[in-house]
């Protein structure tokens, strides 16, 4: 412990010495460059464990399964349905956002007799059980 604190000492003895404004200068230029662009994400990953990189993108994470939901946001892919409204998600919490709306709601309303219904199909089969959809 003593030599490391001695060490330390020396290390502050020499920091004086070079204390000058052009080494400081220097020395934020330095950390500067070392530093991420503002855009990328910065994670510190423990030494040993695998790390799965975006091939698009900055983006990196632990998880397998992170990367390939990530990876939906380049392909533009959307394979989460909504089953009410047919809508596309490309992530699973974000369709089931979306549901409570339909849990809370019943967005398809009979423009004859104004009942409403969770799902268009719903709908359709009202309508066709009373056969009366709206005269054109
Ligand atoms: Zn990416
Ligand atoms: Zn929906
Ligand atoms: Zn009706």
């Amino acid at each position: 412990m003593d030599e490391t604190r001695a060490a330390l000492a020396d290390g502050f003895k020499d920091n004086s010495l070079t204390n000058s404004k052009q080494y400081n200068e220097a020395v934020m230029a330095n950390q500067t460059s070392k530093l991420r662009p503002v855009n990328t994400p910065y994670k510190q990953y423990p030494p040993g464990v695998k790390v799965f990189n975006c091939s698009l993108c900055p983006y990196t994470t632990v998880y397998k399964s992170d990367l390939k939901r990530h990876n939906l946001q380049h392909t533009g892919e959307r394979p989460y349905k909504c089953y009410v409204c047919n809508k596309d998600f490309t992530q699973n919490h974000v369709l089931k956002t979306h549901m409570l709306i339909h849990l809370r709601q019943k967005p398809f309303q009979c423009e004859v007799c104004q009942q409403s219904f969770r799902h268009a199909k719903s709908l359709n089969d009202h309508k066709h059980k009373l056969m009366h959809y709206p005269s054109e």
